[in-house]
C-alpha cells in the first residue's frame, strides 16, 4: 500500500515531468493554449516563447491557432486603426452589456 509520502512524491515527480515535457514541446497542446495567448498579446517571457517555440517545431495545429489569432489580432488593430466605429455599434453594446448585468 502506498504512504502518503509516496503520494506526495508521485505527485510531485508527475509535476516535474509534466514541466519537463512543457519546457520540452512535448506536452499535451491545451498546456499550450495560454502561452499562444500570452505571445498574441505580448505578455510571454522568453522563456515561454522558447517552450512554445519547441511545441511548434512538432505541432501543426499549435502553429496553426498561433498565426491564425495573429491574423486576428493584426485585422482588429487594422480596423480599430483606420475605420470609425458605426454610431450605433457603441451605443447597441453598451445597451447589451447592461441588460446583461
Ligand atoms: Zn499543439
Amino acid at each position: 500500500m502506498l504512504k502518503a509520502w509516496d503520494i506526495t512524491r508521485i505527485k510531485r515527480l508527475n509535476k516535474d515531468i509534466l514541466q519537463a515535457r512543457f519546457e520540452a514541446g512535448t506536452a499535451d497542446c491545451s498546456e499550450y493554449i495560454e502561452l499562444i495567448q500570452n505571445v498574441v498579446d505580448n505578455r510571454s517571457t522568453p522563456e515561454q516563447e522558447l517552450y512554445l517555440k519547441r511545441h511548434l517545431k512538432m505541432c501543426l495545429k499549435c502553429l496553426n491557432k498561433l498565426n491564425l489569432d495573429l491574423e486576428l489580432k493584426k485585422a482588429i488593430q487594422h480596423k480599430v486603426r483606420y475605420k470609425d466605429v458605426p454610431v450605433g455599434l457603441a451605443n447597441s453594446i453598451r445597451k447589451k452589456i447592461s441588460n446583461s448585468v
